[in-house]
């Protein structure tokens, strides 16, 4: 994945840049000052220099990397240089970025808890013809991060609201897992409340895409323990500090990963959950919640044996499956 570099001389910034991602300088790409050479060409000015370019009043969402600082795009260096002013998720994350990229622009904070007091300066600054750039720690801003808010206020003002691409956990650990990619459905963060959190796997388990979920380390092996009671034992992967120099990928059935992070301990770094849509694993457990809420349904009604049977019939699996869940079912409902 990364090119060797052979004896070729580093600028200060390309240095900066293999340490922010913890690389030795050794596996610094070669003719790093080449491509930079070319990039200004393209770009028709110096990426990531003092000088300003020239954009369109606005408010600009910027992807910036999520874990290897080259994956900034040319785009988002201009956008970063000619903003007027700059607000990010952690002043201190992006100033760190505008650093390495020898920037310079007023920063200031913007998160959940001071958009609402923020937002009104930032549509004056936006009414008054600015070009506002909005940045999270990592990645595409909004996506489980501050900006919803502010992108509808600026919207319903008229004013110009545009993006700058670039990357995310969502895209990178759906193009990696190697499960279905054609339709996916991204969950964001489930809840920290064990109950709340297995209602709201239930109600995604009838959903016919893949799954995605960020998750914190420290819940990843109860989560995954949910997740493979509700949903069945799907096909799975953890991505695991992705574009990072550890990053990790672990593609297996939820059962085995549930049962990896169980014995392992929490992972270091972050992680997104994916798991493959219904009907890719055994037939007799794939069901997940959508099979609890007709066992729990029959049961309000009727004794264990008929509930199972004729939730057996419906969904047209083993009598003796459904029996046992069900039987697993009265007694949690008994405590
Ligand atoms: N806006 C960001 C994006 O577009 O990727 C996501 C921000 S959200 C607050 C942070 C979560 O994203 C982490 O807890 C983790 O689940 C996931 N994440 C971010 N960077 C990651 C990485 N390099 N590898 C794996 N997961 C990552």
């Amino acid at each position: 994945m990364l090119a060797r570099m052979n004896g070729s001389r580093l600028t200060a910034a390309a240095k900066l840049q293999a340490q922010t991602i913890g690389l030795s300088l050794a596996f610094v790409p070669q003719g790093r000052k080449s491509i930079m050479s070319k990039e200004r060409e393209i770009n028709g000015q110096v990426a990531g220099s003092k000088s300003r370019v020239s954009l369109s009043p606005g408010l600009y969402l910027i992807s910036t990397p999520i874990g290897n600082s080259r994956d900034i795009t040319l785009r988002a260096l201009d956008v970063l240089a000619g903003a007027d002013v700059l607000y990010a998720e952690d002043t201190r994350v992006t100033a760190k970025l505008l650093t390495l990229h020898g920037l310079t622009r007023p920063l200031h904070s913007y998160r959940e808890h001071n958009a609402a007091r923020i937002e009104d300066r930032i549509l004056a600054e936006l009414a008054d013809g600015k070009v506002v750039g909005l940045v999270s720690d990592a990645g595409t801003p909004l996506i489980s991060d501050p900006g919803a808010r502010l992108v509808r206020a600026a919207i319903d003002g008229g004013h110009h609201v545009t993006a700058v691409p670039g990357p995310s956990a969502v895209t990178t650990a759906l193009a990696l897992a190697g499960l279905p990619v054609e339709n996916f459905t991204f969950a964001g963060f489930l809840s920290s409340s064990a109950n709340e959190r297995r209602r709201e796997i239930a109600r995604l388990s009838l959903v016919p895409t893949t799954l995605l979920f960020f998750e914190s380390p420290n819940r990843l092996a109860a989560t995954l323990a949910d997740l493979v009671t509700i949903l069945g034992d799907r096909p799975a992967a953890i991505a695991r500090e992705l574009t990072k120099l550890h990053e990790e990928l672990r593609r297996a059935p939820l059962s085995v990963l549930a049962a990896h992070y169980e014995s392992s301990g929490a992972p270091r770094g972050e992680v997104v959950i994916v798991v493959g849509p219904p009907g890719q694993a055994d037939p007799q457990v794939q069901t997940g919640a959508a099979l609890d809420d007709r066992i729990l349904d029959e049961l309000a009604r009727r004794p264990v044996k008929d509930a199972a049977a004729i939730v057996a019939g419906q969904l047209g699996l083993p009598r003796r499956v459904v029996y046992a869940r069900a039987l697993e079912l009265k007694a949690t409902q008994a405590k």
